[in-house]
């Protein structure tokens, strides 16, 4: 296994650079069930979300009527310090698999924060502040989101708090430093700081956090704080709605290839980079255009979409978001340990829910072992060492491939990298000494 150095990456001029975000849920044929409210159980409404959500993001999160959104020009002015990320032509991969299919990867790990995450944390960042909130607040597993919003918080003069679910505040120091670095205040979840965390704490004595636990204690600050709001990096549709300028982006990259994928591939947490890199290209299947496949890459041991079932259920654990219509495990599952922290989520994202009902995506769960085995082939291939987050993409593009070669079908296949691994080099640590193991459920 060698680098390959015919690598060819495709990059917009300034001006290429999308200046709106595709709404998918104009385009929907099937809309989603709405959103309830936790307490009355009667729909949610843009008054009742801005409670916790600043407004335009709530006004967005309900919108099905506008196609396009614009993207602020001081939010495209923030984009523009990392955006175009490049479309990859990833050759070496090609050769290692030995396959007749065009592979394809937008790196989104280029950001300066290392990950997807960063395209939406700048958008509420900037709409909070010009609502004239000055403390945001979240929750985050691994890490990426808290990173990203403590980052976005800086760049727009905010406070941030940030709950991390405790096993990851533990095991992944560095990120918590990042967060650090940029001015948050860091609190490992569940927390005797908050109503919610003490009366987990007192069910579970030693309870590990999960993102159900850190969400709950995030919203109830934000309920408590005046000129406070919470934000969200993934599941709501305003998250994924920022991210479509991935596939916006790789849309017209792809142009430039003279190719067009046949599958669009994304690891799948919440939705929101599977939905970023997807839904603009599936608009072309909506029209009738095209018969693109998408693929959502999940964890076997955090399967919603391909074991859990449809019904409304809550965000979090203490049932304090609104209850949305998703493939959901059951908001009190507890995930096991994996190192694809930002995978460890009970729920899928309406959107998307809607969507995989309806058929128009797939969903694949993938073991641990193969991931980290696809995520090391990548990085000896093609030099860029991806989140295990990301190795669930590229283990399901690995399977695309092979598949072609056994069919002889030079399919083009696209995935997203949705980020790098470099802070979770003790997760290969653990892999290269054979300490990996896989978790059903
Ligand atoms: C958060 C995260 C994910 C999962 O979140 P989605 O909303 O499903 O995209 C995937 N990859 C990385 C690198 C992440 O940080």
């Amino acid at each position: 296994m060698y680098l390959y150095m015919k690598r060819k990456r495709y990059f917009l001029a300034e001006s290429e650079i999308p200046t709106r975000w595709y709404n998918v849920l104009a385009d929907m044929p099937v809309k989603p069930m709405p959103m309830l409210d936790p307490v009355s159980g009667v729909p949610v409404t843009v008054d009742t979300l801005s409670t916790l959500f600043c407004r335009e993001c709530s006004s967005q999160e309900l919108n099905q009527t506008d196609r396009w959104i614009e993207i602020p020009e001081e939010v495209r002015e923030k984009y523009a310090y990392y955006r175009s990320t490049p479309l990859v032509r990833a050759y070496g991969l090609e050769e290692a698999l030995g396959t007749p299919a065009r592979i394809y990867f937008k790196n989104e790990s280029v950001s300066p924060i290392g990950s997807h995450k960063l395209n939406s944390a700048l958008a509420q960042a900037y709409y909070c502040r010009q609502e004239g909130v000055t403390n945001i607040t979240t929750e985050t597993g691994a890490g990426q989101w808290g990173a990203a919003l403590s980052y976005a918080a800086k760049v727009f003069g905010l406070e941030c708090a940030v709950y991390q679910v405790k096993i990851s505040y533990e095991q992944k120091p560095y990120r918590r430093s990042v967060m650090h670095v940029f001015g948050s205040l860091v609190t490992p979840s569940p927390s005797m700081s908050t109503r919610a965390g003490k009366d987990i704490l007192t069910r579970t004595p030693n309870h590990q956090g999960s993102l159900g636990t850190a969400i709950s204690e995030a919203v109830e600050l934000a309920r408590m704080t005046p000129r406070c709001r919470y934000t969200l990096g993934s599941v709501m549709n305003h998250v994924t709605l920022h991210q479509t300028v991935i596939g916006l982006e790789a849309e017209k990259q792809m142009e430039m290839t003279g190719d067009y994928p046949d599958v669009v591939i994304g690891c799948f947490g919440g939705g929101s980079n599977f939905g970023g890199i997807s839904f603009p290209f599936l608009r072309h299947v909506f029209a009738g255009e095209r018969n693109t496949r998408f693929i959502a890459a999940e964890p076997a041991s955090c399967p919603k979409l391909t074991k859990g079932k449809f019904a409304y259920d809550y965000g979090d654990e203490a049932g304090y978001t609104p209850l949305l219509p998703m493939f959901t495990l059951g908001h009190d599952f507890q995930p096991s340990n994996i190192h694809a922290g930002g995978l460890r989520y009970h729920g899928a994202g309406t959107l998307v829910s809607q969507l995989l009902k309806d058929g128009y995506i797939e969903a694949m769960d993938i073991d641990q072992v193969e991931t980290f085995e696809a995520g090391c082939l990548f990085a000896r291939t093609e030099g860029i060492i991806p989140a295990p987050e990301s190795c669930h993409a590229i283990a399901a593009a690995v399977r695309e491939a092979r598949k072609c070669k056994e069919e002889g079908t030079p399919k083009v296949i696209l995935f997203n990298l949705s980020g790098h691994g470099l802070m979770d080099m003790s997760a290969y640590d653990q892999f290269l000494a054979g300490n990996v193991v896989n978790h059903g459920i």
